[in-house]
């Protein structure tokens, strides 16, 4: 026996691939529709606007409509909507920072773990003031987002490009010194540090 879509006819032996739904009360043969056709007869219903209520033709049962297309990102806006609006916009907003605040120490604390090592960062983070914790960690996470959007290595090379000239007329004062491999030391030093930054991100 094979199940048939009531919007658009077609059988499973039409259509292999499709994705089906029941998602009313209807029983039978018409209890059937592919997913993509009743989105398409709902956005038909609606037209335009998404919260309009609507029901099966058969059995008058109202669908629920979920926005599965819609990622994790809108979700958790949607949350923070029904958030604002129940516990009033200060406590959400407290809400919202606070939360945003405690992953920023959180990360930063997991940070220092990776580079100094687990046991050695635990170590010095329990030696360390609950203060300057506080305050020290959650810059982390942030000095490494900074560094990561600025492309402030460029802007270092142009400023050393800019006095170099002066940095060679130094080096021919004070024989030995070389600003060529000094420029290379610091392109290196800058690059290794943006992707350090880039692999402690992702
Ligand atoms: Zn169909
Ligand atoms: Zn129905």
């Amino acid at each position: 026996l094979y199940r048939s879509c009531w919007v658009c006819f077609a059988t499973d032996e039409d259509d292999r691939t499709a994705e089906w739904v029941r998602p009313c009360r209807c029983r039978g043969s018409t209890k059937w529709v592919h997913q993509a056709c009743l989105q398409r007869w709902v956005d038909e219903k609606q037209r335009g606007n998404s919260t309009a209520r609507v029901a099966c033709p058969q059995c008058n049962a109202e669908y629920l409509i979920v926005f599965p297309k819609l990622g994790p990102v809108v979700y958790v806006l949607d949350l923070a909507d029904r958030l604002i609006s129940k516990a009033g916009p200060f406590a959400a907003a407290g809400i919202m920072v606070g939360s945003i605040y405690w992953t920023a120490v959180t990360y930063g604390a997991v940070t220092v773990m990776q580079v100094v090592g687990h046991k050695e960062g635990l170590d010095v983070m329990e030696r360390a003031d609950p203060l300057f914790l506080l305050i020290g960690l959650p810059t982390i996470p942030v000095m490494l987002i900074l560094g990561k959007m600025i492309r402030w290595e460029d802007y270092v090379l142009r400023l050393w490009r800019k006095y170099s000239n002066k940095l060679q007329i130094l080096s021919s004062i004070f024989p030995g010194g070389s600003s060529k491999t000094c420029y290379w030391g610091l392109a290196l030093a800058a690059s290794a540090w943006k992707c350090l930054c880039l692999h402690e991100l992702f």
